[in-house]
């Protein structure tokens, strides 16, 4: 994929935010021969090149590292620390049971958790306008546009989504604005082009009902300026900015997305799921190529199951709507302790988990109810 900016046939970025388009009258488009293939149907398609074959033979991994592997222990005064800071950013939780609290059992376990993010770049093309200020216009006469996907642009940082439009080179064309039909101003729809309307506190009368003073309000007069125009009594358009010219062309609309796929191994405590999903972990292996392979051969076959489901997932939802870029596979440790402790006869449960020791309390003995949320 070569995407040099200074290729000839890079484009202009539009920094401006173009009104929304409109369908510009039918005869626009059958002067751009060049591009009747892309605006057929609605007008809005959507083009992808077909994905290269792979090419690239599953690499050779040895996962006998990952069985020596070793989580740091959370020990007894891990566990407690963890605590202890927990209830202290709480308003809800007293900090005397987690000082006093006799820890009776940690159960220990390391989870795994596959990633696979899959950078993916999708293009539509569609007609817009913007009013025409300067006087080159860029059009057919200048050579055939590219097809959607020959035309160059700089690609984001890999994995930053990201949304920018193009002006797609050679299909712009100048038309008399079709909202104010090139004068580029408009009647005032609020006084008809008066200027003055009739004096809403008078209703014209000149003076108030069974009243001799004349109406202060439009100075006995009977009319008001009208506010929608200033008195002016017309208006300029807003479609054209007063240009009178409309210039349409053709916009590249082309959005840089990231896919996430998400997989916790199984385990036998009862931590919440979405916890562990944004757990920090620590990191055993990580994948990046312009296309990555299922891993087939991981000592967890969950885990083995799941990078298959994920990269056939997102192959399946891209295929038909996108170009990937780039993807992303990693595999992760997270560790999660459960905690079973005693305190003042009674035994409770909390989990640590992540490499940062957070806190996850199942109940408590020192909490109130002022209405603020537990996690
Ligand atoms: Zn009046
Ligand atoms: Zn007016
Ligand atoms: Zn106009």
């Amino acid at each position: 994929m070569d995407r040099d900016p200074s290729d000839e046939d890079s484009v202009t970025d539009l920094s401006f935010e173009a009104e929304s388009p409109l369908a510009p009258p039918a005869e626009l488009l059958e002067r751009l021969p060049s591009y009747d293939w892309l605006l057929q149907g609605d007008r809005r398609q959507i083009f992808f090149p077909s994905l290269e074959a792979p090419g690239r033979l599953q690499d050779q991994r040895c996962w006998s590292w990952f069985l020596e592997h070793r989580v740091p222990v959370v020990t007894e005064e891990v566990a407690r620390e963890a605590l202890l800071s927990f209830v202290n950013s709480k308003c809800c939780y007293g900090s005397t049971a987690a000082g006093d609290l006799v820890i009776r059992e940690l159960k220990q376990q390391a989870l795994c958790r596959y990633r696979l993010e899959t950078f993916s770049e999708s293009r539509i093309s569609e007609w817009t306008f913007q009013p025409f200020t300067n006087h080159s216009v860029d059009g057919p006469q200048k050579g055939t546009s590219p097809r959607l996907w020959d035309i160059k642009v700089q690609v984001p940082p890999m994995f930053q989504e990201d949304t920018r439009k193009f002006q797609v080179p050679h299909s712009s064309l100048v038309k008399e604005c079709h909202k104010c039909h090139g004068r580029g101003r408009y009647k005032c729809s609020g006084c008809h082009g008066a200027g003055t309307v009739r004096c809403p506190s008078c209703s014209g009368a000149k003076r108030k009902a069974k009243s001799a003073r004349r109406c202060q309000m439009c100075s006995g007069s009977g009319r008001r300026r009208c506010s929608t125009c200033s008195g002016r009594g017309n208006k300029t358009c807003a479609t054209c900015k007063g240009e009178k010219k409309l210039l349409h062309f053709i916009q590249l609309v082309i959005a840089w997305k990231n896919n996430l796929f998400e997989f916790v191994s199984e385990h036998q405590l009862d931590c919440p799921g979405e916890l562990l999903a944004k757990a920090r972990g620590e990191t055993l292996f990580k994948d990046e190529n312009a296309m990555v392979y299922p891993i087939v051969d991981f000592p967890l076959r969950d885990i083995s199951l799941a990078s298959q489901r994920g990269i056939a997932e997102h192959s399946a939802a891209l295929a038909s709507r996108a170009r990937v870029l780039q993807q992303r596979q990693t595999i992760e440790l997270v560790p999660l302790t459960e905690v079973h402790y005693w305190y003042q006869g009674k035994t409770y449960v909390y989990y640590v988990y992540g490499t940062d020791h957070r806190v996850h309390v199942v109940d408590y003995p020192e909490r109130c109810c002022c209405g603020c949320t537990i996690l």
